[in-house]
């Protein structure tokens, strides 16, 4: 699997000279399997630029997963130019939202007052799947779902191919069990040896103090994962919006400092950046 990571910003997309290194769009990845099919997590602003470059290679049939429904994972659906194209075609899973379908979610995003363009007036051809209440196949890529400790509640994801995997878990507090979330232990076990983990890791332990029950996680609690998991990489996901460059660096240096001698990689995860796996 190619990965590239086209948002890592939490709650609200931020811009400065401070962002500058890890980026300041909201939670969009991309993910390429062996087989060609390009698969899409979350439709944060990130997106729009991921959508741009679609456009621009002609590659418009992609799968597109949902973690939830906060605003900051969906906000850049609308300016995701593949959407307004007649010869595109989109995939959508209802994964996260249960009783609320995926386009209902869509629909509230595009609608007058608050975005012009109506969801029913898109001109791509759209396909939306419910299947995904235990694993299932995109191309060569088995995706598992599991469920987030979150308020309103979510999805994170496992992604395997060629006995390869990598997990996805934003907006996930390990130090508190939301209605429908896991505990730890479960989280360890859905992890386990896991080629990369990327995971929320918004909070210092002082920060925390503040935000328990926020659902989001201490960069402590995601070291002691990643190590009781025996992940090989771990990348550190949705950046507070105000987390600059420097900050940021110092949460790297500390929980390197943490996995020292653990053979674990870790690095904050940056918009731009690309990942094998
Ligand atoms: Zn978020
Ligand atoms: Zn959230």
């Amino acid at each position: 699997m190619h990965i590239r990571c086209w948002g890592s910003r939490g709650a609200i997309p931020v811009s400065g000279a401070e962002y500058l290194r890890y980026g300041g769009d909201t939670t969009c990845l991309e993910i390429r399997s062996s087989d060609g099919e390009t698969i899409i997590v979350d439709a944060g602003t990130g997106i729009r630029r991921l959508g741009n470059r679609m456009v621009a290679e002609n590659r418009l049939h992609c799968h597109l997963l949902f973690t939830h429904a906060h605003w900051d994972h969906v906000m850049g659906f609308p300016f995701f130019r593949p959407i307004f194209n007649p010869r595109a075609e989109l995939i959508l899973y209802n994964c996260p939202f249960e009783d609320r379908f995926v386009e209902t979610i869509l629909s509230e995003v595009m609608s007058p007052p608050t975005f012009p363009v109506r969801y029913a007036e898109l001109k791509a051809k759209i396909d939306c799947r419910h299947d995904c209440s235990t694993r299932f196949a995109i191309g060569s890529v088995t995706v598992s779902p599991v469920p987030l400790s979150h308020p309103n509640s979510g999805t994170g994801y496992k992604f395997t191919e060629n006995g390869r995997s990598f997990v996805f878990l934003t907006d996930n507090e390990l130090g508190f069990v939301h209605p429908n979330g896991l505990n730890f232990d479960g989280y360890r076990d859905f992890c386990k040896g896991t080629d990369l983990l990327i995971h929320d890791a918004e909070y210092t332990p002082e920060e925390y103090r503040r935000a328990r029950q926020w659902g989001h996680s201490v960069f402590t609690d995601v070291v002691a994962l990643a190590r009781e998991a025996g992940v090989r990489r771990l990348g550190l996901f949705h950046l507070n919006q105000d987390r600059t460059d420097d900050a940021m660096d110092r949460i790297v240096a500390q929980c390197r400092q943490l996995l020292a001698g653990a053979g674990i990689e870790c690095f904050g995860v940056a918009a731009d950046m690309t990942l094998e796996v």
